[in-house]
């Protein structure tokens, strides 16, 4: 099935409709993480390409923002059947472009498919109001219009579902768009674009551009004026960058970026629960995820039992190529993904760490790095102020709320947090002092297409998925109606 999946992708741009290749024929390899080979080369897109995949989505914007909500909404359903009909293909795609276990690559195609479905549901809920103003004399009637056409970019971790995510409200809403993938990981969404072209998706609504010139492409078409949407999910330093180049012509702009979770285990958890907890809030896409736990914090009284069963768990695991079978935890996406959690390792080690289980970098081909698990961590080391994006787990302890509640908060990310206590009005009062969109009280997974994904601080700006998730893709617009009373 390997060979037949990876031929059957569009190698191609997707602009207005048509698959085309880069103006200047040039394509950029896609390599299999697990191996470092080659799996098939896809079109490198320039500047030129860029701009012309803007266009395609500006001339298709004002018939797709007149097109029925219901039109809309079906084609989003009809999509996620198709997704999930097709889900041993996607999911092998995935795998084979960016490393995840089939059974994760499983969960993700899944878990895509549902932010289709759950948009579906959501275009035809799109209201408005009407409200007599207070003098009497002026109806005002409340609208809300697509913002129009949205640049999307997104990327290597999760590359099926950052994509569903940022297309379902668009499509929803009524926007086109120029959707940009990593470099890394363009498959899994050249396999989505004819997806929604069988579901009925008119001609460009949807251009993809793979490049490997992100800034070269991205830029002139932020600056341009005609994008008028920016749904970026990536790292914070260049989540920063977009955000500046958004200014010129005030493009809106949602950010998903990095994180720097604290996982707490308060003296009152439940040990099962909370080990549970920290093997999918850790080792969820081999630690390759913005919400993953990057600082343990663990009341002292717990922390050598925590510490041993942790350490248990991440021992039993199996590291391999994803598409084996009983593989647990695949490779990192490349060379450079496995060198900084090597280094970051060396300096907890060095800042007098000390390695439980892992820390050694295997022989051999491909980008794998063990699962790691660190104890008497020191708040000094790089990883409690970096975020690890990688297998290992780097524990802390401490003694009281307070302390543990400032720690936490002591970073520039918000994104999500951890909290384990078996006492509700601590995990309420703890969930609310924690500085991040996002908590996860007892579980590890938070991810959830009917929730507002999304972080305070430096993690972004915006929500994705849940109710608010289409509110960034639409505009008030207000009519005053003058009654004359
Ligand atoms: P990571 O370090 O995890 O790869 P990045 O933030 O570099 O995260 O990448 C996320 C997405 O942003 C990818 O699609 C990437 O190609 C794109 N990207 C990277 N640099 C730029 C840039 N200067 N301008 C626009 N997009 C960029």
């Amino acid at each position: 099935m390997t060979a037949t999946v990876i031929q059957d992708v569009p190698k191609q741009l997707c602009i207005g409709g048509t698959w085309q290749d880069a103006e200047s024929g040039r394509t950029l390899p896609v390599d299999n993480p697990a191996t470092g080979e080659e799996l098939c080369q896809v079109a490198d897109a320039t500047p030129a390409d860029g701009l012309r995949a803007a266009q395609a989505a500006v001339a298709a914007q004002p018939a797709w923002a007149a097109t029925p909500p219901r039109e809309r909404g079906e084609i989003l359903r009809r999509a996620y059947e198709i997704i999930v009909s097709r889900t041993d293909e996607l999911a092998l795609l995935m795998t084979l472009e960016m490393g995840k276990p089939l059974a994760e690559a499983r969960a993700e195609v899944a878990y895509a498919a549902e932010f289709f479905r759950w948009f579906s549901e959501e275009a035809v809920r799109v209201d408005g109001g009407m409200a007599i103003a207070p003098d009497g004399r002026t109806r005002i009637m409340v609208t809300r219009r697509p913002v129009g056409p949205c640049l999307l970019i997104t990327p290597w971790n999760f590359p099926l579902a950052m994509g569903t995510r940022k297309i379902g409200p668009a499509v929803a809403a009524g926007c086109t768009m120029v959707l940009k993938p990593a470099p890394q990981t363009p498959l899994s969404t050249l396999a989505l674009a004819p997806i929604l072209t069988e579901a009925g998706l008119p001609e460009g609504v949807l251009n993809v551009a793979t490049t490997s010139d992100a800034a070269g492409v991205v830029e002139p078409l932020l600056r341009g004026g005609q994008i008028r949407k920016l749904s970026f999910t990536g790292s914070t330093q260049v989540g920063r960058i977009l955000l500046a180049q958004c200014a010129d012509t005030v493009v809106r702009t949602s950010l998903e970026l990095g994180g720097n979770a604290p996982f707490i285990v308060f003296e009152d958890a439940d040990l099962d629960a909370a080990v549970d907890g920290a093997m999918v809030a850790k080792m969820r896409n081999m630690g390759e995820a913005c919400t993953a736990a990057n600082r343990f914090f663990v009341h002292s009284s717990l922390a050598e039992e925590f510490t041993a069963r942790l350490t248990a768990r991440m021992a039993a695991l199996t590291v391999g190529p994803g598409t084996e079978p009983g593989t647990d935890v695949g490779p990192l996406i490349d060379t450079a993904g496995r060198d900084k959690a090597d280094s970051l390792v060396r300096d907890a080690v060095e800042h007098g760490a000390k390695v439980l289980v892992g820390g050694e970098l295997p022989d051999g081909p491909g980008h794998f790095y063990p699962p790691t698990v660190l104890s008497g961590v020191s708040a000094d080391s790089a990883l409690v102020r970096t975020e690890i994006f990688g297998p290992v787990a780097a524990i802390l302890t401490f003694e009281d709320e307070d302390e543990v509640v400032a720690a936490a908060n002591d970073t520039d990310w918000g994104l999500v947090s951890y909290v384990f206590t078996r006492d509700f009005d601590r995990a309420l009062r703890v969930g609310e002092r924690l500085e991040t969109g996002m908590v996860g009280l007892n579980t590890g997974l938070v991810s959830n297409p009917a929730a507002p994904f999304g972080g305070v601080k430096q993690s972004g700006l915006g929500r994705e998925g849940g109710r608010v998730g289409i509110d960034g893709f639409l505009e008030y617009k207000y009519l005053a109606i003058p009654t004359g009373a």
